[in-house]
């Protein structure tokens, strides 16, 4: 008990906005598990283990290869506009050259606009809404929920994540995981993050995928990076001098620290006789505001500043390209499921399955389908500190529903990519509002089991919070 309430205020400090301006989260509405790639028989049979000549070669079809190991480097506060995407300044000289060797989506959108939420619907394939959580802003989800690592464990494929904040001791992320470490001295602070922690988080995740029984053992490994994450500390002891003295400054300058150390894990994976066959998944859990909508940090809103991410896949034998259309990271689990050759209907130890909401990217990123239009959408459930925000991406449109009411907002972010003068009311509006409410009302909606209706967005209300 006392535990739980440790950590639960422990948690409190990674994603608290300094304001709560506007945020936003995505996901895909398609509830369908995408059809096995051409190459999945031979992925199924090579779940548990490489082939004898894993490392030599294991050809597939359509250019996969059949003994994937999956490497997850998520990225808190990761915003979309990156260099390689047209950001003026070489803050990550490793993620872009990393980038250039990519499937890279350049509309990716996170499942909601702070960590809580993003991560749980990552790991659970589905939109927070529908899984069962706490209702606290720093949520734990209960064990009832079915998360894809826990599909991977029981069917052989060695599980391991380390991550570098408080909030995931209590978060109810652990399960399914063969090795969950934390970055061992980690300060808590309510409001902000004061950690530096890449050094030793790519230690420790350095130390894990070191052990010799991966050589011989297929694996899903995540690491969850928490430096650009504001507090910005300087790090020009260590020779990244800060660009200058906006925040947005001294965040870049956060983003070049953990890229450098990114960049000796990635040399660390290149250099295992496994590393040509691992894909490497860059993300992140949700973007950052830097005064955008009167904003600063993250949550409470579901704006593009707040809820685009970078999202690129590098897949040994698949051909880098980039594909235009929006993706969210609700398609990340069914993705990594057929890129291990486990079935994504495939029961958990308990005898538990998946529902996932997303669909399978392999397809597309391997050429065999032509990506489609998909409408995404962004989940943002009420919590103790947080009104309700929903919003759907369709195209080029943006419709996004403020609070219970759901008073509702259209936007062209083709026009207007800073969603700043929503769209009058008219046919086009008519026609996304029905579309809007026709999703929304698909969307499961499980209610918090600890934090009721008195405890539901008490925070935010009290502190005057609101559109
Ligand atoms: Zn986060």
């Amino acid at each position: 008990m006392l535990l739980a309430a440790l950590a639960a205020v422990a948690v409190a400090g990674c994603d608290r906005s300094k304001d709560r301006g506007g945020v936003t989260v995505t996901s895909t509405s398609s509830a369908a598990v995408s059809p096995p790639a051409a190459s999945v028989s031979a992925l199924a049979q090579a779940a548990s283990s490489p082939s004898e000549a894993a490392d030599a070669a294991a050809p597939a079809v359509g250019g996969l290869r059949a003994d994937y190991n999956v490497l997850v480097l998520s990225i808190d506060s990761l915003r979309a506009d990156m260099p390689w995407s047209g950001y003026p300044r070489d803050i990550a000289p490793r993620l872009t050259e990393l980038e250039k060797r990519a499937v890279s989506y350049t509309r990716a959108y996170a499942i909601s606009s702070y960590t809580s939420m993003s991560l749980g619907g990552f790991l659970g394939g589905k939109l927070p809404s529908g899984m069962k959580r706490s209702g606290f802003f720093f949520g734990k989800y209960a064990p009832e929920n079915v998360l894809f690592p826990e599909v991977l464990q029981a069917s052989g494929v060695r599980t391991i994540a380390a991550h570098a904040h408080g909030y995931f001791k209590g978060a109810g992320f652990e399960q399914g995981f063969d090795d969950y470490e934390l970055v061992p001295n980690i300060i808590f602070k309510n409001e902000t993050d004061p950690n530096v922690t890449s050094p030793q988080h790519v230690d420790l995740a350095m130390k894990l995928l070191g052990d010799p029984a991966l050589d011989s053992k297929r694996f899903f490994a995540w690491f969850h990076f928490l430096d650009p994450h504001d507090m910005y500390v300087s790090h020009e002891k260590d020779g990244i001098p800060p660009y200058g003295p906006t925040a947005r400054d001294k965040y870049d300058a956060e983003v070049t620290f953990t890229d450098r150390h990114l960049g000796r894990l990635l040399d660390f994976v290149e250099e295992k006789p496994w590393g040509k066959r691992t894909v490497i998944i860059v993300t992140a859990d949700h973007g950052e505001a830097f005064g955008e909508h009167g904003q600063h940090a993250h949550g409470f809103e579901l704006w593009e500043n707040l809820v685009r991410v970078p999202m690129f896949f590098v897949v040994p034998g698949l051909a880098p390209k980039r594909i235009d259309v929006p993706r969210s990271a609700i398609d990340l689990a069914p993705t990594i499921l057929e890129l291990l050759g486990v079935d994504a209907k495939a029961p958990a130890s308990g005898g538990a399955t998946l529902d996932l909401e997303g669909k399978s990217l392999v397809a597309e990123m391997s050429g065999k389908e032509q990506p489609a239009e998909r409408d995404v959408i962004l989940d943002l459930p009420m919590t103790s500190d947080n009104d309700k925000r929903r919003a759907l991406v369709r195209g080029t449109s943006k419709m996004i529903a403020f609070g219970k009411e759901e008073s509702l907002r259209l936007f062209d972010l083709a026009a207007d990519p800073e969603e700043k003068t929503p769209l009058p009311r008219g046919e086009a509006f008519d026609e996304m509002a029905r579309r809007y409410r026709e999703m929304s009302k698909s969307v499961k909606e499980v209610p918090p089991y600890a934090c009721g209706p008195t405890c539901l967005n008490r925070a935010y209300t009290k502190s005057g919070g609101g559109k």
